[in-house]
């Protein structure tokens, strides 16, 4: 088996770190999608509520119903409800989706400044404010997505000043359509932390509250994940291991079969690349459900740091972590 263990503490000084920049619990709607990036979506849930979080987003309907006991309030980014509920708000991606919702829904409307992949456009804003209007939904938030917070390049702030100009149009349309005073958010993790001067009604925080946010210091990773050893053999200088004996030995050395592979989530890409984060050498070709490493240990750490492990499989750490299976045994400690 391979194990998940979830540090509390560590997630809890991220949250700090996240409510110092959002000035305030209430603000942070920590996103909790894709089983809550891998780390297991009933667990950071329960969590989140026990810091004090009181919002969350998620991708589905069903990932919103399975956590709406511990929210006030569930943004959800991708799907269209069959009745209304009192608290999730549903995402307008596209224009011609209004007339999908049914009445009396509570939607948020998502703009598009310049990433140009889900949202409205922006010269779409009055005729989306009165599709929504005649539809009978409640629109209660407008909302964008930055394409590139995370380099510090300039595409922020063109992105920004856009979102400034939505801002002001659609407060203007609220009025006009009597909507009353509209919720705005913008931010993810690398987006809010780009700022000192936060001043949005909320912060869609993913992977900064994972402890994954690069490039800024005192984020601590909630996730390590460990794996059971199956078998361990002497491998002789000039030996292969694994399918297609991909690996050849240097020299002798003990190599140990452990119990996790593609089928748990381990990128079979990063097959001989891949190194633990205590410096582990990962060797031959990663299969279904085993993988083999030059080491003699029982329970072997495989990460504890998504970063540093997204870096010797050649992605990010969001793809590490949301490739870990539901299946997976979590544990919080
Ligand atoms: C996933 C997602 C986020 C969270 O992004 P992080 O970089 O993990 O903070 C925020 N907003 C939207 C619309 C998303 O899809």
């Amino acid at each position: 088996m391979a194990n998940i263990i979830l540090n509390k503490n560590n997630f809890f000084n991220n949250l700090d770190l996240i409510s110092k920049h959002t000035k305030s619990k209430d603000k942070i709607a920590i996103v909790l999608k894709d089983n809550a990036y891998g780390h297991g979506i009933s667990e950071m849930a329960s969590l989140a509520k026990e810091y004090g979080v009181k919002k969350a987003v998620v991708r589905s309907n069903d990932e919103a119903k399975s956590i709406e006991e511990f929210f006030e309030y569930i943004l959800v980014l991708g799907d269209i409800p069959k009745e209304p509920s009192s608290k999730m708000r549903y995402t307008i991606n596209d224009i011609k989706s209004i007339s999908k919702f049914p009445k009396e829904t509570l939607v948020e409307l998502k703009v598009d400044t310049g990433m140009h992949r889900n949202g409205i456009s922006m010269s779409e804003l009055h005729d989306a404010f009165m599709q929504i209007k005649e539809a009978g939904l409640i629109l209660e938030a407008v909302f964008t997505h930055h394409r590139s917070s995370d380099e510090l390049t300039s595409e922020w702030f063109w992105q920004n000043d856009n979102f400034k100009k939505v801002k002001q149009e659609a407060a203007y349309l609220a009025e006009e359509f009597g909507f009353g005073s509209l919720r705005f958010h913008s931010a993810n993790s690398a987006s809010l932390f780009r700022t000192d001067s936060f001043d949005e009604d909320m912060a869609r925080v993913g992977i900064a509250s994972y402890g994954c946010l690069e490039g800024y210091e005192g984020f601590a990773p909630v996730l390590s994940l460990y794996a059971d050893k199956i078998s361990s053999r002497e491998v002789k200088r000039g030996q292969r291991v694994g399918y297609g004996g991909t690996f050849v030995a240097k020299d002798n050395c003990v190599v140990s079969n452990y119990d996790f592979g593609y089928g748990d989530g381990f990128l079979r890409n990063s097959s001989n690349e891949f190194v633990t984060s205590n410096g582990v050498e990962q060797v031959g070709r990663i299969s279904m459900d085993n993988s083999s490493f030059i080491t003699n240990e029982e329970n072997l750490l495989i990460f504890n740091n998504a970063i540093d492990a997204a870096k010797s499989a050649g992605t990010i750490s969001y793809e590490i972590l949301t490739s870990l299976k539901a299946s997976l045994k979590r544990e919080i400690v």
